[in-house]
């Protein structure tokens, strides 16, 4: 299996560490041909105005919006999730809109609190360890886009079709339960 990490800034080598322990080896990315063949491919956390200047003058923003048409999996943790927005506000920027929902940057703590929760999820049976980083909050979602886990009664990781996205940073955490979900998905 051929799965990808962006890998032009944020946290990219924990989630390259996550895929390692599941027997998967991560491709890290930082140009459209590093992109050939993937099946999925991690936006990691980080600072998504950042990433975003990259993705566009590496031509990756296209690139991405091609696999996705292709059928590749995509998974957007945090800055990743605000990548993959429709729409992005507070601060607004712009973003790839492979996934219908609107997400505000002015989330927890006004981008500054960090914490580690508990959550239930539909992924397992036990609760998933949620670790949050300035994260952004799901302020709105389209028709096909559905809830996988919340957290006091808000979404934090939500799938439509073959793009998954999460507010929290699983790949910080020694769950590998949301990485192992993502893998199925992008091996169907
Ligand atoms: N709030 C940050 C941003 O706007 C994301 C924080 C994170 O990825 N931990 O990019």
């Amino acid at each position: 299996m051929k799965i990808g990490v962006l890998a032009v800034q944020g946290d990219f080598e924990a989630h390259g560490k996550t895929l390692e322990r599941l027997g998967v080896h991560p491709w890290f990315v930082r140009r459209a041909s590093d992109m050939e063949s993937l099946q999925g491919i991690i936006l990691p956390g980080g600072e998504s105005t950042t990433q975003w200047k990259f993705l566009q003058a590496e031509g990756l923003d296209r690139a991405l919006c091609q696999g996705a048409a292709g059928g590749m999996a995509i998974f957007g943790t945090c800055a990743g999730a605000i990548l993959l927005a429709k729409e992005v506000r507070n601060p607004a920027q712009e973003s790839l809109g492979l996934l219908d929902v609107v997400l505000s940057r002015n989330g927890y703590g006004r981008q500054v609190d960090s914490d580690v929760r508990f959550g239930e999820s539909k992924l397992s049976a036990e609760a998933l360890e949620m670790v949050f980083i300035r994260a952004p909050i799901f302020e709105e979602m389209g028709p096909e886009v559905k809830v996988l886990a919340e957290n006091e009664g808000k979404p934090v990781m939500v799938q439509q079709g073959k793009v998954l996205a999460s507010t929290f940073h699983p790949e910080l955490t020694g769950d590998s339960t949301v990485h192992e979900y993502f893998l199925k998905l992008a091996g169907n």
